[in-house]
């Protein structure tokens, strides 16, 4: 079973480690297998592409490539400070909760 992540789609997070240290920037895409994340402008890499009818030569297309979720931390949302995740339980559902403000980081 894969591990449960505590970024989710869609969160802002700053980026801690890497050539892109320092970036905050929204979660496009996470994959709990391998616990990696795609972030927005973050890791860019070059992919060149096959020539097309369109582009005789082909092209370089600039992509995110993904980086593992070890490498960012969560902006809280509430107190906007990079932070662990805390979780507790409400009604069976588990909501994250932020360790710096201690709010809850899902509504
Ligand atoms: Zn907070």
């Amino acid at each position: 079973m894969a591990k449960s992540m505590t970024i989710r789609k869609g969160d802002r997070v700053r980026v801690i480690a890497g050539k892109d240290k320092g970036k905050e920037s929204r979660v496009l895409r996470v994959n709990p297998e391998t616990q990696r994340l795609v972030v927005e402008h973050v890791n860019m890499i070059k992919k060149h592409q096959r020539p097309t009818n369109k582009q005789p030569q082909g092209g370089i297309l600039e992509v995110e490539g993904t980086i593992h979720a070890s490498n960012v931390m969560l902006l809280c949302p509430n107190c906007s400070e990079p932070t662990r995740v805390g979780r507790r339980r409400e009604d069976g559902t588990r909501i994250r909760t932020c360790k710096k403000c201690g709010q809850d980081i899902d509504k």
